[in-house]
């Protein structure tokens, strides 16, 4: 089912388009290899006519799978539009293209979902990567120094927020 709007259905009443859109309906590729849409889009859209045009406005929603660029973990990225906007003008020059009395709301929402796709993915804004050990030798990841020096500070810092 594509995200489609009748205007014929419009002309007395808003109208409620909910459901579920394929995500290769949406047209993402080629997307970044760390980022993966496998999932549907939820939508839950309320379309109303106004004066030369549609207001649309509800909820999207869609699961994107990342892998992280620094720890490359995998996790998953819920793109959330709670309250998205869009206007479409029905005359002028930028008028929406009509087609059978239907507008297709597919490529206003691919538009701002690609805005929204994360360019380096992290699994945290605060991700330091890979951990250390990974890079150097275990012996001298676990030496005795290393582990006071960082214990000590971990402490320091649970001091600093109990104060
Ligand atoms: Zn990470």
């Amino acid at each position: 089912m594509p995200l489609k709007v009748n205007l014929r259905h419009l002309e007395d009443h808003e109208v409620r388009l909910e459901g579920q859109l394929p995500v290769s309906e949406l047209d993402l590729e080629p997307l970044d290899e760390v980022i993966r849409a496998d999932q549907p889009l939820e939508y839950a859209l309320d379309v109303q006519k106004l004066e030369g045009g549609l207001l649309v406005q509800g909820r999207l929603h869609l699961m994107l799978d990342c892998q992280c660029v620094r720890c490359l973990k995998p996790f998953p990225f819920p793109l959330e539009f709670k309250a998205w906007t869009c206007h479409l003008p029905l005359a002028g020059e930028d008028r929406v293209r009509v087609v059978h009395d239907c507008v297709d709301l597919t490529p206003y929402v691919r538009e701002d979902i690609l805005l929204e796709i994360p360019q380096h993915p992290l699994c945290e804004p605060e991700c330091r990567g890979l951990p250390k050990t990974w890079m150097g030798s275990p012996a001298s990841a676990g030496s005795p120094g290393q582990a006071a020096a960082g214990g000590s500070s971990a402490w320091a810092e649970l001091n600093k927020l109990k104060l």
